[in-house]
Order: structure tokens, then sequence, then C-alpha cells
């Protein structure tokens, strides 16, 4: 483990996690893993880039580009930490492996897996889904013009599961949902990529030294420009 991956000090309080594909990591999730450790008292929010997201088209930057971002972007933050473990793992990243790698790396933390209520909406479609409040909570996130129409069975999920009190998130290893509305921030990565490709500057969306690096080179140029590692 690197030295974020250890927590700073013995908390017991709950672990964020923060998946996604991160191409690239900018000011929304930023500013979203902020708000939530602060509001949720969390011990630390990981960030957890996708190796082969099974559900979407692959990234346009290299798995290695999207980690650095990541790293560049947290590197004064103490309670943000990247997460490679997907990266390093063969095939599909499945959510499902990620928490059941997460809960033996920490027995004693509960962890609170942050999702876009629009992801959860298609939850039954994923690998194992139900297993995922075995491993942990759910933290669903209200995000601007984003909209969901719910599968009966995450629905159900739903109606059984929410507490809007955080203290069953600190209380409970997992098995809670919790609806949790940050400041709202229209920034997407897929809006960047646009930009850039179409010639337009995305500055002030994301970190200066990330979109530096960007433009350095030939990423996300082409609309269709595909990762070549
Ligand atoms: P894309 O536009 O390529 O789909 P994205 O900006 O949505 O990418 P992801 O890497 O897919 O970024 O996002 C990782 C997680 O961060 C997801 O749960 C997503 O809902 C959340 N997220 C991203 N941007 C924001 C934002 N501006 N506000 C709140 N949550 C966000």
């Amino acid at each position: 483990m690197s030295a974020k991956q250890v927590l700073m000090n013995d908390s017991k309080a709950p672990i964020g996690i923060l998946g996604g594909t991160f191409d690239p990591v900018h000011h929304g999730h930023l500013r979203l893993a902020m708000e939530l450790a602060t509001d949720l008292k969390l011990a630390q929010v990981r960030l957890i880039p996708n190796g082969r997201p099974p559900h979407r088209e692959q990234p346009g930057a290299t798995p290695g580009q999207r980690a650095k971002w990541i790293r560049v972007a947290i590197a004064d933050e103490p309670r943000l930490a990247l997460d490679d473990r997907e990266l390093m793992r063969k095939g599909a990243s499945y959510t499902v492996d990620t928490l059941a790698s997460l809960r033996a790396d920490f027995p004693d933390n509960p962890l609170c897996l942050i999702m876009g209520r629009d992801v959860f909406a298609k939850l039954p479609s994923w690998h194992e889904w139900r297993q995922l409040f075995d491993y942990a909570h759910i933290v669903l996130i209200e995000r601007p013009g984003l909209s969901a129409t719910y599968a009966p069975e995450a629905a159900a999920e739903l109606e059984q599961r929410s507490s809007e009190n955080v203290d069953d998130l600190h209380h409970n290893l997992a098995g809670v949902i919790y609806n949790y509305a940050p400041p709202p921030l229209a920034i997407s990565a897929s809006r960047i990529r646009q930009l850039i490709a179409s010639g337009a500057s995305p500055r002030y969306l994301l970190p200066a030294a990330i979109l530096d690096d960007i433009m350095d080179s030939e990423i996300y140029r082409s609309p269709t420009s595909e990762a070549k590692e």
C-alpha cells in the first residue's frame, strides 16, 4: 500500500469510495469528495479510477494518465487518496470485487460507495449487485441536469434501506442508503473532452496542472481518440 492507502490515524470513521473514469479528474469530482469528507465526517475519500468500465465506452486517456492526474490533483489534501486497485486488476472492473478487497484492507471501517442517483437507478444491471449492500453503504448523489427512472428492484432497495440520519453510516459497517445533495457544480469530464475536441478552452473546470498536461499532448483532440496503453 502507498502512503495514503493507509489511514492517517486509527480512525474507525467511514471511508468514502468514489469510483469513476476520471477521464480527466475535474473540480466536480474534487469538490464532491471534499464536501462529503466534511459533511459525512469521513476518515477519507478514496478516488478509484476504473480499469475497463463494463458499462460505458473506453476512456480517451490511458490508465497511467488518469491515475497520474488524480495523484497531482490531491497531492496536498490528506483526506483524499488515489486507490489504483482497479487499474492493477486484469479484465473488467466489477465494483463488488473492489468492495470485497477494500473490506479485507479495512475490516473495521464502514465503507460508503458514492454514486449518482442516475447510476443507482440502473443498479440491478450490475454484476452481483445485491452483494454491494453486504460490503458498503451507498451514498446517493444528486447531480444537476440528471434525472432517473428507477428499475423496480432498485426502488425497492431504496425504500427499505434509506436513512436520513448520518450516524447510521457510522454505526453500521454496510447496508444503508443515504441521500446527499452537494452544492451543485455542473462540470463533467465529457464536457471537458468536448471543449478540447472543438478547440475551446475548459480552463477553470479542472486543475491548471492537469489541463497543461492535457494540452501538451494530443489527448482528447479528436472526439473518437482512443487510449493507446
Ligand atoms: P463523464 O462526463 O465522462 O461521464 P464524469 O464527469 O461524470 O464523466 P466520472 O469519472 O464518470 O465523471 O465520475 C465519477 C463520479 O463522480 C460519478 O459518481 C459521478 O456521478 C460523480 N461526479 C462527476 N462529476 C460530478 C459533479 N460535477 N457533481 C457531482 N458528482 C459528480
